[in-house]
């Protein structure tokens, strides 16, 4: 991977002016002789229930990785947000979604939590924090009509998505 941050979708200039977009890091963590790079995609979510399509930004970061054949792994490292793969055509699937989850887990419903915002914790353990992606011939291996999501239960936010991508 390559070394210093990288702006996807927005100039280095924009995204210091706090420009909405997203930003990939990569990051080193762990003791010296054990470092493994992985990156951090920064992804705004745009109000306070909804499902951002982060195929693209995460296609991107397996192309950098130079990585043909493996395993990419997405991560939230967020307790009221998580992650989907689902049809990325027809966007009423994306409504359709957030509106059945608001049935299932109201935002009041007498919820012991005392912050407030039980439902979107709920909601995030039902989407997962994590999916494993295939990479084949450099690309992400997603059905014709998937699209990875970053699914916002409480936004707007700054959310953070992890990238790991792994030969094998
Ligand atoms: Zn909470």
């Amino acid at each position: 991977m390559g070394q210093g941050p990288h702006w996807i979708g927005l100039t280095r200039a924009a995204a210091e002016r706090g420009v909405p977009g997203v930003l990939s890091v990569p990051l080193a963590i762990g003791k010296p002789e054990e470092r493994r790079m992985f990156e951090q995609l920064g992804i705004p979510t745009p109000s306070h229930a909804c499902m951002v399509d982060i195929t693209a930004q995460v296609q991107q970061i397996v192309a950098r990785s130079g990585i043909k054949e493996g395993i990419c792994h997405v991560f939230v490292p967020h307790t009221t947000a998580g992650l989907t793969i689902n049809e990325n055509a027809d966007p009423t699937v994306q409504s359709d979604i957030l509106r059945e989850l608001d049935k299932i887990v109201p935002w009041r419903d007498g919820y012991d939590h005392a912050e407030g915002n039980a439902a979107a914790h709920i909601k995030a353990s039902m989407m997962g924090a994590s999916h494993a992606v295939l990479v084949v011939g450099g690309r992400l291996r997603l059905g014709t009509w998937q699209g990875i999501y970053l699914t916002e239960f409480d936004g707007p936010r700054s959310r953070q998505v992890w990238v790991k991508v792994v030969a094998g």
